[in-house]
């Protein structure tokens, strides 16, 4: 369960080094599809609105994590991709995505949090729990926060010089 900034940060700084290191139609991947990326990122986590609206309404709150932290989630937007194969454009947006579903997914796995892989056939909560073995807790969540939007700002300038747009 990083912070918001890392879950949409990742895919867009991963994608983005993809498309202008290693891959060959690099012009293909325009920037929509990052951005795309990036709002997969965080798609898993947009489920924890329903935990604010039931707590309004209920005053109970759902664990919904396991709905959207599974791998059959993450299958929905491979799925997509397959059927609009012949669709180049929502074939990338489905890819670009469901690439950032699963770099959220092994963000929590990895880091806090842990998902249910094989949900809603096993409840299992598959979990290395990374800010437990390294003891720097929320403020290390906070701090990577900050290191990943520093790093991608230099990248970008070095790259994009986008100091230009300012
Ligand atoms: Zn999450």
């Amino acid at each position: 369960m990083p912070y918001a900034v890392t879950h949409i940060l990742i895919p867009i700084i991963t994608l983005d080094l993809i498309r202008d290191h290693y891959m060959k139609h690099k012009h293909a991947w325009t920037n929509k599809y990052i951005f795309a990326a990036g709002v997969g990122g965080i798609l898993p986590d947009v489920i924890n609105v329903f935990v604010i609206l039931q707590g309004l309404f209920t005053g109970v709150t759902t664990n919904f994590r396991p709905y959207t932290h599974n791998i059959l989630f993450l299958l929905i937007f491979i799925f997509a991709a397959e059927i609009f194969r012949r669709k180049k454009s929502d074939h990338k947006y489905a890819l670009a995505l469901g690439f950032g579903v699963g770099t959220h997914l092994i963000l929590d796995l990895i880091i806090l949090g842990g998902v249910n892989l094989f949900y809603p056939f096993s409840s299992y909560l598959y979990a290395i729990n990374l800010f437990d073995i390294v003891p720097i807790g929320i403020r290390g969540l906070l701090g990577m926060d900050v290191a990943v939007l520093l790093l991608w700002l230099w990248h970008e300038e070095k790259e994009h010089k986008i100091s230009g747009f300012f």
